[in-house]
């Protein structure tokens, strides 16, 4: 099969012919439909996250066919089209059993704990338990972006954040998952406001459905700023970008009782951020962390894009190929383009 494939951390990538996956006996292998481009695919290239092991096929945003099943899969079959969550429990646990497979300690995160979706065919273990079948009215690239940014962000503003219709819900971040939780915020009936530091990407956040935006880079102090628009703080805030400052100001600007969640990653350096504690503790905030979705929460959330009450396929910005995917990978920390990027040709 044709892959991108790394031998070394923060040296380019290139792009192979390797041997084809054969499944686990609770595996399948998918043929690659279409394949997301993820900021965390780019912290696993340079080397921040310590579950990838070298050589590496990176990858998890994906959506394809089923064209090879294990002996022990009961649920799928050739030729089925699924889509995936990035981390995907073991379904034996403690954490399966209480359905919280996204915090499974013995987690399979294609393109992290094992090769990914950059790829031809990728390799899915513990199929039964986190494949997630797709209806014929979400294309592939559609539901490629959901399995990461967009279903992480739906946990964090639906499940951990209790979102409801009325709150006011601060997203700092305007890439693909603060564009994600705008969205998502807006569906269940909440005010989202947009932060970024570029013109274009709070443009993109207004068309994603935030009711206001601030341009960080031209106010004199967001917190206030956040303030001001809901009158005294968000109920709901999200660190959409994973940043000292932006999580710092993300709780700061809750309301009393307000809930962050912190869906950004926060590697490497910035891994121990400083945080407002004395006002978590005075006016009881809730910090939640956010990391993936389980496939058996995916009903929920395909049923309201179904029902047309969010469009994930509004944050593509750009179909490229394998081969475009590496440049694009190597400079997806600087990129300013409003929206994601999904490999659809392989
Ligand atoms: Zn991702
Ligand atoms: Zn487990």
């Amino acid at each position: 099969m044709k892959a991108m494939f790394y031998e070394a951390f923060e040296k380019a990538p290139e792009i192979r012919n390797l041997p084809d996956p054969e499944p686990s006996f609770g595996g399948v292998v998918v043929k690659v439909g279409a394949s997301g481009l993820c900021r965390s695919d780019w912290h696993g290239w340079m080397g921040h996250d310590p579950d990838i092991r070298l050589p590496h096929v990176p990858g998890h945003e994906l959506a394809g066919k089923v064209v090879a099943t294990g002996k022990g899969v009961m649920r799928f079959k050739i030729g089925d089209r699924v889509t995936v969550p990035f981390v995907s429990g073991c379904g034996h646990c403690s954490e399966c059993h209480s359905g919280n497979q996204q915090v499974c300690p013995n987690q399979f995160q294609p393109g992290f704990t094992h090769w990914g979706s950059f790829a031809e065919y990728v390799a899915i273990d513990y199929a039964d338990t986190n494949l997630v079948h797709l209806p014929e009215e979400i294309d592939d690239a559609t539901a490629a972006s959901l399995g990461c940014r967009f279903a992480t962000s739906f946990r964090a503003v639906a499940d951990q954040a209790r979102t409801g219709p009325g709150d006011w819900v601060a997203v700092h971040g305007c890439g693909g998952v603060g564009l994600s939780a705008i969205m998502i915020a807006t569906a269940l009936g909440a005010n989202a406001i947009g932060i970024d530091l570029s013109e274009d990407k709070l443009a993109f956040a207004r068309q994603c459905g935030a009711v206001a935006t601030i341009n960080a880079s031209t106010v004199a102090d967001v917190v206030e700023a956040v303030r001001e628009i809901t009158k005294g703080g968000a109920h709901v805030s999200i660190d959409a970008l994973g940043h000292p400052v932006t999580c710092f100001n993300s709780i700061k600007n809750l309301r009393r009782r307000g809930r962050h969640v912190q869906v950004g990653l926060m590697l490497g350096e910035h891994a121990t951020p400083s945080i407002p504690m004395a006002q978590v503790i005075g006016h009881e905030l809730e910090i939640y962390g956010s990391h993936g979705m389980q496939a058996w929460r995916y009903d929920a959330m395909l049923a309201m894009l179904k029902a047309g009450r969010m469009k994930p396929q509004q944050l593509i910005a750009k179909r490229i190929t394998l081969e475009e995917a590496v440049p694009g990978l190597m400079t997806l920390d600087k990129s300013e383009t409003p929206g994601i990027s999904v490999i659809t040709t392989f």
